[in-house]
């Protein structure tokens, strides 16, 4: 069997056990003789699995009985217009913290539907490499929400201190950090995150939101994307993707076996300091733009002296077994997404081509 080493940004490498625990039980689904796909989403024998995946989650990030816990359809794009739509009534206005092209993305969405203020924005010379310090946020204390990105995926920017928002209900887009170590979840008001870089395949975003913000939330949208609908109907409002749902339980109890979320974070800051290190090391080659206070354990982006170098490196790295370092199209370079199911070892020989490769062309 010959798995590359993949650095997708998303859709992104899932862990072996839970693709080959799939594998086993695709033609039939614990001798129901078929397969979890072709089972009745309202059905007994799926409905287990809806609700280990839910029970897991809850579980591993302690998620306390003042939160829903959401399986969505739209990707985090389509949260970008559903948070305002509920959030944001007619009248007030909500705060967005601009740390790259993803909270652009939300913020521009968001302006659609209602009334926003940027409360920080750290763009400079058209790219982000940095986080705001809290005082340099401009909060409106009677905003409807304020909005970050967790972690930016294209410029490698990410949050390790959350912001202070006051009694401002926080919403974060976790969607490329999500489960990537615990956290205290009850310093949000919302989190989406769409399950395709840390716990799943692409179809699926986990909304995890205050029961009391969806009890106030607005009844003038329609109904399909009221967060209410879906949580009167534990996310069965209508047919979920079934497929990627039972995934994700599979990436839940793969976490549960690898010791939890303690672990996964520990493999992830290993992995990490591996790759930024070298890049440290090698400054003189390879050039990390990103601030190191905000330097991301997910999403590590780096610089070649020369484009004809950056491509020499994905080529020679793709004939050396390694996938998907391009940078995002907008930005260009190297891009090493590092989700949680890359594996420290996968990291060593990312970081022993990396030193290979500097010598030769350095
Ligand atoms: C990938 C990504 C998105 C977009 O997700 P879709 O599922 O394609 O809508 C939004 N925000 C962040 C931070 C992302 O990494």
């Amino acid at each position: 069997m010959a798995r590359v080493l993949n650095f997708n940004p998303g859709p992104a490498a899932l862990p072996l056990s839970a693709l080959e625990r799939a594998q086993n039980e695709l033609i039939d689904f614990q001798g129901t003789g078929m397969s979890v796909m072709e089972h009745s989403h309202r059905g007994k024998d799926f409905e287990a699995v809806h609700n280990a995946a839910i029970a897991s989650m809850r579980e591993l990030l302690g998620i306390s009985d003042d939160y829903h816990v959401l399986f969505l359809q739209g990707g985090a794009s389509q949260q970008f217009a559903v948070v305002p739509m509920n959030l944001l009534p007619q009248g007030r206005s909500a705060d967005y913290i601009l740390t790259g092209a993803w909270g652009k993305k939300a913020y521009d969405e968001a302006k659609n539907v209602g009334t926003v203020r940027v409360a920080a924005t750290v763009e400079e010379n058209k790219t982000y490499v940095r986080v705001p310090a809290q005082s340099e946020l401009k909060l409106d204390p009677e905003a409807a929400y304020v909005h970050l990105t967790s972690n930016e995926t294209i410029h490698g920017v990410q949050f390790h201190n959350y912001p202070d928002t006051g009694k401002v209900p926080l919403v974060a887009d976790m969607s490329s950090d999500f489960m990537w170590r615990k956290f205290d979840v009850s310093r949000f008001g919302l989190i989406y995150a769409g399950a395709q870089k840390n716990i799943g395949p692409s179809g699926i975003t986990v909304v995890i939101v205050r029961k009391d913000l969806v009890d106030g939330a607005r009844k003038d949208i329609p109904k399909i994307f009221r967060y209410g609908t879906h949580a009167e109907n534990n996310s069965l409002y209508n047919t979920p993707p079934t497929f990627g749902i039972y995934l994700i339980r599979n990436v839940m109890d793969w976490i549960k076996q690898s010791g939890g979320l303690g672990q996964i974070e520990a493999w992830n800051r290993e992995k990490a300091a591996l790759v930024y290190a070298c890049l440290d090391e090698l400054s003189g080659f390879y050039r990390a733009p990103v601030k190191a206070p905000a330097r991301s354990v997910m999403n590590i982006v780096f610089r070649l002296p020369t484009e004809e170098l950056e491509a020499k490196f994905i080529a020679d790295a793709k004939k050396a077994g390694m996938v998907g370092l391009k940078g995002h199209r907008s930005v260009g370079g190297i891009r090493v997404s590092s989700y949680n199911a890359m594996t420290v070892d996968g990291i060593r020989q990312l970081v022993s081509f990396m030193k290979d490769f500097a010598k030769t062309n350095g």
